[in-house]
């Protein structure tokens, strides 16, 4: 059987506001017929159509968007890209099923409704929004009626947050709105799990820690076979091809054979010979993709994100702040160089208190939770605006200064490229040290990526 096609990660935006090289958070995973979108910062429908992030998509071809928490970095371009994808002036859609499926934690729909209300927003197709809610979250109701006002108090959520109360604006649903589902978290395994199934793929959630409930993703591959049915069992098929339609008006024996490979039946056939499906022998991929957070654990021991992304063959996990330990500075490769980066990242002391008090990752914290779900690959990306992408002249991973566009910003894109790689360089320090023996010795001298706006990580079918 034809192995599935290369699962592509493309980063879309990759900081926290929006700067020269980099623009607002958004990223696109492509799985073979679907691509899905997680996060829509401010300025994302930008990114698809600039030349440099080559973002290779249409907007037809979007279909699912998922959001891992409610800050305007991560939404506020949301209702322009609904218009765009919806508008008037696009195609009409087929009213049977959503145009477009969104998930998101409570508070997506009030704003989704909100904004599209108050904007004029008259569209030609539907879309629907499934909300993720906490244990002790009310859901917000289709047809809301009085006022909408709640308190955190889960457990699941850090403790700034427990006892914030917060009202949402009580909207009626979009005229072109479907009702979603409310999506309880289930407690026995701290996660959201198979909220959508796009093809071979379910996607799952978990919370993780960030100054607002936030969710990361998990995309889970179902294995699928490497080989098709042996020549020998093609011919035994064929030498009952005048018994099949005998029996059964089968005209095309070789019909048959969707009933093996895709629905995984296994067929008596009338001279008694059984043909089973292939084994499933090519394991699937799994991805998982967080959201802002200073602990993607949430605190749960086995069970939370923690269990649901174990093994993941690629993590996407914020870094917002990086800094220098003095045993980094000691590593650098001269004494220029080490001045330099201790110029453009922040003191040892200021950079983790920082990312701390404002819900965020620095190296330390990405790079050992990649090491605690054994994680195969890992992308960070959620830089702060002091940590701008050099300028790159391909779209590979920048592994070398000879890929960096020569112009009058050279001096400066060599610098960034020096940061980004000692970032990386600390990261995958982190991943490595927390991998167990027998992953660490597999993983040779692979290195954590830094990403930037284009960036297209690939991560090819696994072998059976
Ligand atoms: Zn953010
Ligand atoms: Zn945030």
């Amino acid at each position: 059987m034809a192995p599935p096609p290369p699962i592509e990660v493309k980063f879309l935006g990759t900081c926290t506001s929006p700067i020269m090289t980099r623009n607002y958070s958004s990223l696109l995973v492509k799985l073979g017929h679907d691509t899905v979108m997680i996060d829509c910062g401010e300025g994302t429908q930008r990114q698809l159509i600039l030349p440099h992030v080559q973002a290779g998509v249409k907007l037809s071809n979007i279909r699912t968007i998922l959001i891992t928490h409610l800050h305007p970095d991560h939404i506020l371009g949301l209702t322009p890209l609904i218009f765009s994808m919806m508008g008037l002036s696009s195609a009409p859609g087929k009213d049977d099923r959503p145009r477009l499926e969104l998930v998101g934690p409570l508070g997506l729909r009030a704003f989704l409704r909100t904004t599209l209300s108050i904007t004029y927003a008259t569209l030609n197709s539907c879309f629907v929004v499934h909300e993720l809610l906490w244990p002790s979250q009310p859901a917000y109701p289709h047809h809301p009626s009085g006022s909408f006002i709640y308190t955190e108090e889960d457990i699941y959520l850090p403790p700034d947050v427990r006892g914030q109360t917060r009202t949402l604006p009580c909207m009626p649903p979009h005229a072109n709105e479907l009702p979603g589902r409310d999506i309880r978290m289930d407690e026995s395994t701290g996660t959201w799990p198979r909220i959508l199934q796009l093809g071979n793929v379910w996607i799952s959630a978990a919370p993780i820690t960030h100054r607002c409930p936030t969710v990361g993703y998990v995309f889970e591959e179902a294995p699928t076979a490497s080989k098709s049915v042996s020549p020998r069992d093609l011919a035994i098929l064929d030498s009952n091809a005048e018994a099949l339609f005998d029996l059964y008006q089968i005209r095309h024996p070789r019909s048959l054979l969707s009933r093996v490979l895709k629905a995984r039946e296994t067929l008596t056939l009338p001279d008694g010979h059984v043909l089973v499906p292939p084994p499933l022998d090519r394991p699937g991929r799994k991805l998982c993709i967080l959201g802002d957070t200073s602990d993607a654990t949430a605190g749960l021991e086995d069970k939370g994100m923690l269990a649901l992304a174990r093994d993941a063959d690629l993590l996407v996990h914020e870094c917002t702040y990086a800094y220098m330990r003095e045993k980094d500075v000691l590593a650098a490769p001269s004494p220029e160089h080490a001045q330099l980066l201790q110029q453009l990242l922040l003191a040892e002391g200021e950079a983790e208190p920082r990312a701390l008090s404002r819900g965020h990752s620095v190296p330390r914290i990405a790079g050992s939770f990649a090491g605690l779900i054994r994680a195969r690959h890992v992308v960070f990306n959620h830089f702060s605006a002091r940590l701008p992408a050099p300028h790159t002249m391909s779209h590979a991973p920048l592994t070398s200064t000879d890929q960096l566009r020569p112009d009058a910003r050279l001096a400066e894109s060599e610098q960034w490229f020096h940061v980004m790689r000692e970032i990386e360089r600390q990261v995958t320090e982190f991943w490595h040290a927390f991998l167990p023996e027998d992953v660490r010795a597999h993983m040779g001298d692979r290195r954590a990526v830094a990403a930037y706006d284009g960036l297209a990580y690939i991560l090819p079918p696994l072998s059976p």
